[in-house]
């Protein structure tokens, strides 16, 4: 069985009571859903949410060189799935704190991508490091570098959704320039 890592697994038990579920059509959402054979409960399988931050500083962007699997070995701008209970904003700084070692506010929301194939909804902000050494600070990437913004990538980049972010951060900031 060949495995997607970046898609949720089919549940196979309750989280409420721990019986089987079962894949059934519900009249009332007119979608099959899975459904506990015992307690009724319904599994709802929804996209879920990861929050990032394209961090720059002058005229260059910090990407990371992915480790793991899915698109190791590919580049993206430092971010991860949110935890319960916190915000994106909140999720965003944490994981870039985690992953490149610094603290940066995420202070724009660039825009909110979704891929529909594998339920993934990106929150992408931008924020400004002024000052600071960024460095691999977890297994999760194999080198973190600044790339001027003529030099990014593109052909290298993880995901869809990060490429589509880059673009749309790099497009208001050049009209930004131009109007001043
Ligand atoms: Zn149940």
């Amino acid at each position: 069985m060949s495995i997607v890592p970046e898609q949720l697994f089919t549940p196979v038990h309750c989280q409420r009571c721990g019986q089987l579920l079962e894949e059934r059509y519900i009249d009332a959402e007119r979608r099959r859903r899975f459904q506990c054979v015992n307690c009724d409960f319904i599994h709802y399988m929804n996209p879920r949410v990861v929050a990032a931050i394209i961090v720059w500083r002058g005229r260059s962007v910090l990407l990371q060189q992915r480790a793991n699997e899915p698109r190791a070995g590919y580049w993206t701008f430092p971010g991860g799935f949110l935890e319960m209970g916190e915000l994106p904003a909140h999720g965003a700084a944490r994981e870039t704190l985690e992953e490149v070692g610094l603290a940066v506010e995420p202070a724009a929301l660039v825009g909110v991508y979704g891929r529909a194939d594998i339920g993934i909804v990106l929150v992408a902000y931008s924020g400004e490091s002024p000052a600071g050494e960024a460095y691999v600070a977890d297994p999760e990437s194999l080198q973190v570098r600044w790339f001027d913004i003529d030099n990014i990538p593109w052909q290298e980049l993880a995901f869809e959704t990060s490429e589509a972010a880059l673009r749309d951060w790099i497009a208001r900031r050049q009209f930004a320039e131009g109007a001043k």
